[in-house]
């Protein structure tokens, strides 16, 4: 199916669900990990700052991970035409749920209505304590660290804090990934946009659709390719537009 064949499937359909990946927000500037601009393409050692075990067992490791944070490009970026795209999507009424595995809140910034976004593997925004669970904004935090605290503790319990996101070796949000399972069931499209479908359980969740209509955007292969009615393999921001009706 073409890029024409995709468009006129979701024009007919009532019940869309999009799962997006790191690639919907390369356009805006923040690196995706396995693309071939990813981080960890460039810099494989990079990976022990999302392992939980490394975080908590190396001081050094939170340290880098506090800077990586404090100059993380999701502070500054803009949506791009990907994220807009969906918004125009949400206003036809057919977007049933909007799976992210992002964490940078550029859906919610495009305009998404946040009751719509599942954020599966939380976000940056929010930082929480691994000790006794107390959330505070990221941005206090950071000002902790721009004041010289390198590894800022909670204010609670003086626990260890890393931002509200998933690490590999922690569990995703039960109640998060059970609506997401749901949205994956029960939708007529599944749209899977800029995700190398090589994360569990978020690439699972195709399998849990598989009398949907299952398109890929994305610029490389992924496992899942010969699953779908049409792989799209173009920039995201130009073709994600043409696929969508825009209002
Ligand atoms: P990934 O890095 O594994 O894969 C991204 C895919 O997007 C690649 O296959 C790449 O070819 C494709 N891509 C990149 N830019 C594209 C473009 N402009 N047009 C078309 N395709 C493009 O990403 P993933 O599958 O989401 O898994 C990575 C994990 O990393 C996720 O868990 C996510 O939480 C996290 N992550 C999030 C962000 C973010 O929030 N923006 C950034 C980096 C990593």
């Amino acid at each position: 199916m073409d890029r024409d064949g995709v468009a006129a499937a979701i024009a007919a359909a009532d019940r869309v669900t999009v799962l997006t990946g790191a690639g919907i927000s390369t356009e805006s500037g923040i690196p995706d990990y396995r693309g071939p601009n990813g981080v960890w393409k460039k810099d494989p050692t990079a990976m022990r700052l999302v392992d939980i075990n490394a975080y908590l067992a190396d001081p050094a490791v939170r340290v880098e991970a506090w800077q990586e944070r404090l100059h993380h490009p999701a502070w500054t970026a803009e949506p791009g035409a990907g994220h807009r795209a969906l918004v125009d999507l949400e206003r036809t009424g057919k977007l049933h749920a909007l799976v992210t595995q992002n964490i940078d809140g550029l859906h919610q910034a495009a305009g998404s209505d946040p009751e719509l976004v599942l954020e599966l593997h939380g976000t940056i925004h929010r930082c929480r304590c691994l000790g006794c669970g107390y959330e505070t904004p990221m941005q206090t935090q950071l000002d902790r660290v721009r004041a010289g605290e390198a590894d800022p503790a909670c204010s609670r319990c003086g626990g260890i804090q890393r931002s509200a996101t998933v690490a590999f070796g922690q569990s995703l949000d039960p109640g998060v990934l059970r609506r997401a399972v749901e949205a994956a069931a029960t939708c007529e499209v599944l749209l899977a946009v800029g995700t190398s479908l090589r994360v569990q359980p978020a690439a699972r969740l195709i399998d849990l659709a598989p009398k949907a209509l299952l398109v890929i955007v994305n610029a490389e292969p992924t496992p899942y390719d010969h699953r779908a009615a049409a792989v799209l393999r173009g920039r995201i921001g130009e073709v994600l537009p043409a696929l969508v009706p825009s209002t």
